[in-house]
């Protein structure tokens, strides 16, 4: 029989985390030690579990690149002492955190699995203990005496994801994430079904490295028929901008007219990076394919494939942080680094 494995829980917040206090009917932060006694359930698991927390833990909405630094952290001081993390987070912007870390953990070769819930883990028709208990689950597995994931995930209503292919669909549904462009990479029946080939497979003899610069000097526009000139250029004229991702329509096309052409051109050869993301849930960026995005293609456009808009922003913040050659950031963009786009 191998070890156990250690598994550290790390939570940032979110409604997992939260208890209803029975009497005033509201929804109150819990206390992280008390986890194991609330949920007896995870001292049948066979690994050893410890718990690390935020000193405040946040909403989700309140997440930003500082929280993701923390959480890199977090993960790397302890990265030789645990065999895999498991991240509670609120739903709301969990992909987008899951994006982020992919990207900061470079050469990754445990487990770190993202998860929350709709409910609070002390409502009776919670959704969090199958959530949270699946999850430790999954970054317990082992192969050969190595972490069988060795990925950022996001496990979420039986499934579980590439953190960075998701994207939160559901506000109110139990299945809250949508992977539209990459298969589950695991899904939970009466079985624990691993998919295997649509796994990550690390190189071990690369060291783990944590990246902690983040630049968000970046902007997202969503195109939509009426858009107006003057608001787009005061967005393109921001002092420091560097990046911009145009949420195009359909298989990344954008109007033609004359306004609008030569507001992106001016802003290519100014060098601010324009990064060409479809606004459709699922499908590719197909740069060529209509008339309609020609001229993106010839402007120097980054196509940004099947890239969701939450890995673009974390892709960008990343690059950009790198410093990387003005010259390679288009290629090293449309390459994938984590299994973000193909
Ligand atoms: N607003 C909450 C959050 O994202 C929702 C949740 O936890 O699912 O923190």
């Amino acid at each position: 029989m191998g070890k156990r494995s250690d598994i550290l829980l790390i939570y940032t917040g979110g409604t997992i985390g939260m208890i209803k206090d029975y009497e005033t009917g509201a929804l109150r932060a819990f206390n992280f030690d008390k986890l194991l006694k609330r949920i007896p359930e995870l001292s049948h698991l066979d690994c050893n579990i410890k718990t690390v927390s935020f000193d405040d833990p946040i909403d989700s909405s309140n997440m930003n690149p500082e929280y993701w630094i923390l959480i890199a952290g977090i993960i790397e001081d302890n990265y030789d002492a645990f065999d895999g993390f498991v991240v509670l987070h609120g739903s709301d912007t969990m992909s987008y955190t899951g994006a982020a870390l992919s990207f900061m953990l470079e050469n990754l070769t445990k487990p770190v699995i993202l998860t929350g819930s709709q409910l609070p883990i002390g409502d009776l028709r919670t959704d969090a203990k199958e959530n949270l208990i699946t999850s430790i689950q999954i970054a317990a597995l082992r192969e050969k005496g190595k972490p069988k994931v060795a990925e950022v995930c996001l496990y979420f209503e039986y499934k579980l994801y590439r953190a960075n292919r998701t994207t939160k669909i559901n506000a109110e549904h139990f299945e809250a994430f949508a992977s539209l462009n990459y298969p589950p990479l695991a899904e939970s029946g009466v079985h624990l079904k691993i998919n295997d080939e649509h796994l990550l497979v690390p190189n071990r003899r690369k060291k783990f490295q944590v990246h902690k610069e983040l630049d968000n000097n970046i902007a997202v526009i969503r195109l939509f028929p009426g858009i107006n000139e003057a608001v787009l250029s005061g967005i393109f004229e921001t002092p420091g901008l560097k990046a911009v991702i145009v949420e195009t329509y359909g298989a990344g096309n954008a109007p033609t007219e004359e306004w609008f052409r030569v507001l992106v051109e001016k802003a290519v050869k100014k060098g601010i990076f324009v990064v060409n993301v479809t606004q459709c849930s699922g499908g590719s960026v197909l740069m060529g394919k209509y008339e309609t995005s020609t001229h993106l293609r010839k402007m120097g456009v980054i196509n940004g494939k099947n890239i969701t808009t939450e890995a673009a922003i974390a892709k960008l913040m990343y690059l950009l942080g790198c410093k990387i050659n003005k010259k390679a950031f288009k290629t090293v963009f449309e390459t994938p680094l984590r299994g973000e786009l193909h």
